[in-house]
């Protein structure tokens, strides 16, 4: 499973900048995971200020 980013996302874009495969993008009103390139490594919700990110079930 991939990591997923919840609604609570403010679209600041500090995840995309940091994820290792570039896995994050900008979303209609949230950035989103593409699951296929996630290697679950956590970064994106150690940068998030929301902690936004996370991991998928
Ligand atoms: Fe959204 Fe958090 Fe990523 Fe910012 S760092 S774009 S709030 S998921
Ligand atoms: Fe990118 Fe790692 Fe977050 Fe997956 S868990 S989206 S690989 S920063």
């Amino acid at each position: 499973m991939s990591y997923t980013i919840t609604d609570e996302c403010t679209f600041c874009g500090v995840c995309a900048s940091e994820c290792p495969v570039e896995a994050i993008s900008e979303g209609d009103d949230k950035y989103m995971i593409d699951p296929g390139l996630c290697t679950e490594c956590g970064l994106c919700a150690e940068v998030c200020p929301v902690e936004a990110p996370v991991e998928g079930k």
